[in-house]
């Protein structure tokens, strides 16, 4: 009986491992993806924009 505890009790944390990691690197890829920090004002702007919105300094380059 004690054995069957203790291999439930290893499954149910290893499952919530797997489920903590899981909501981490979804977190991380869409904060990553959706916007980027202007490199003159520090404000958030999309990924994609050329121009900031906050101060219209021209905002090149990628990541
Ligand atoms: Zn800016």
């Amino acid at each position: 009986m004690v054995f069957w505890i203790i291999v439930v009790v290893i499954v149910v944390i290893g499952l919530l491992i797997l489920a903590s990691t899981r909501k981490k690197t979804a977190v991380e890829s869409t904060a990553v993806k959706t916007h980027k920090e202007c490199s003159y004002c520090n404000e958030e702007i999309e990924i994609d924009a050329a121009v900031c919105k906050y101060c219209r300094g021209i905002v090149v380059g990628s990541s």
